[in-house]
């Protein structure tokens, strides 16, 4: 089957212009100002004026397996659907365990994943928890990256959080140099995905391995840089020294009115600050709980992260943040995919076509290609998971 789609405005996230797209199969095969094919081939063609065509999404952070617990079992929230991720633009996930690494384990999050990946979805993991030493599905972290396909990195690893085991500096230079190695040795990144929590020593630990150690800054990804602007500042701060920042981009009302950056605006913000685009992700945190602590680190309320958020950031950061299409999409396509080494989060010829259609006026999502599979049409659901 071909799919050509024509005169879209193209995004590679790089703004390529109108283009005409042809997908072959699972690849893009040819992107060019103006592609005819032979009647007698069956084909697609779908009119792409009024559209803008983007590399399907990019989500670093979803706990797809189901997270949380904070508030006692009744707290754990429930394990991700496919089409949390498709109908908002969604076609790669990293799924990852948080908190719980006991009632919650990577047996588990690997059949998730699998499942999903069954499902259309392009499905990462990373092994670990917020806690180190780490628990993993083999006999170490080595193992897990270098067998699994699935494991790309290690994490969410807990710092400056009340609810992670307050790890020392050897332990998270040991563990990263671990999944660095395993890395080196499978051809994957083997990234260090870092929860930072509001805890007042913010990114300090990173700092003090890569200035002690041969482990290198770029080595780690901390997310939730957003959570208030005393880490934010420390964000940029961290990018100057060569790392990188995530934004999470699901959040409460109770946060926003409490510190908390939307995602949108902190990746505005560090814009103008002068960092660099490429140094900057967003991602959902898509079914984690988010748990609303008081002053006392006393729970008083509980929400669920979602997926949607991804798309409803992209469209915030760029009808309420004037940041450009293009930097908006980084942050959500080849930012995220090159810090985890994946060959994912760009519209280029011999690449996946994973591949998202949108209105070019509302930004609302049209049509969404997994690997040149089309999930969703006209914004309805054309492929369901096994129990939608
Ligand atoms: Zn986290």
């Amino acid at each position: 089957m071909l799919t050509l789609i024509k005169h879209a405005e193209c995004y590679a996230p790089k703004k390529l212009g109108n283009k005409d797209v042809l997908i072959a199969g699972t690849k893009v095969i040819a992107i060019d100002d103006n592609i005819s094919l032979d009647c007698s081939i069956n084909h697609e063609v779908i009119d792409g004026n009024d559209f803008i065509l983007t590399p399907g999404f990019v989500d670093s952070l979803v706990h797809i397996s189901g997270g949380g617990g904070e508030a006692g079992f009744a707290s754990r929230t429930p394990e991700m659907q496919l089409t949390d991720a498709t109908q908002f633009g969604i076609t790669t996930v990293v799924g990852a365990l948080g908190t719980d690494n006991i009632s919650r384990t990577h047996t588990d999050l690997i059949a998730k994943a699998k499942g999903l990946k069954q499902e259309g979805l392009n499905v990462f993991c990373h092994t670990g928890s917020y806690h180190l030493p780490a628990t993993t599905l083999g006999h170490s972290i080595s193992h897990d990256i270098m067998y699994i396909d699935e494991f790309i990195g290690l994490g969410e690893v807990a710092i400056a959080d009340h609810r992670g085991r307050q790890i020392s500096l050897k332990q998270l230079a040991t563990a990263a140099a671990e999944a660095r190695t395993a890395g080196l040795l499978s051809g994957k990144r083997g990234t260090v995905s870092v929860h930072v929590g509001s805890g007042l020593t913010k990114l300090e630990l990173l700092h003090q391995v890569a200035d002690t150690t041969d482990i290198p800054l770029n080595q780690f990804y901390p997310t939730h840089m957003n959570r208030n602007a005393d880490l934010l500042t420390s964000g940029i701060e961290f990018c100057q020294a060569g790392g990188t920042i995530d934004f999470t981009t699901s959040t409460t009302e109770y946060d926003l009115a409490n510190g908390e950056l939307a995602a949108a605006e902190a990746l505005a913000y560090c814009l103008e600050k002068g960092v660099s685009s490429d140094l900057l992700t967003m991602s959902s945190d898509g079914h984690a709980s988010l748990p609303i602590y008081n002053v006392d680190n006393e729970l008083v309320g509980f929400d669920v992260g979602d997926e949607s958020s991804l798309l409803a950031s992209f469209k915030q950061a760029v009808t309420q943040f004037n940041v450009s299409i293009e930097h908006a999409l980084q942050a959500i396509t080849s930012n995220p995919a090159r810090i985890l080494g994946l060959r994912k989060g760009q519209l280029l010829v011999d690449h996946d076509a994973d591949l998202v259609l949108m209105h070019k006026k509302t930004l609302a999502v049209h049509s969404v290609w997994c690997n040149g599979k089309k999930m969703i049409e006209d914004g309805d659901i054309l492929v369901n998971g096994f129990f939608n």
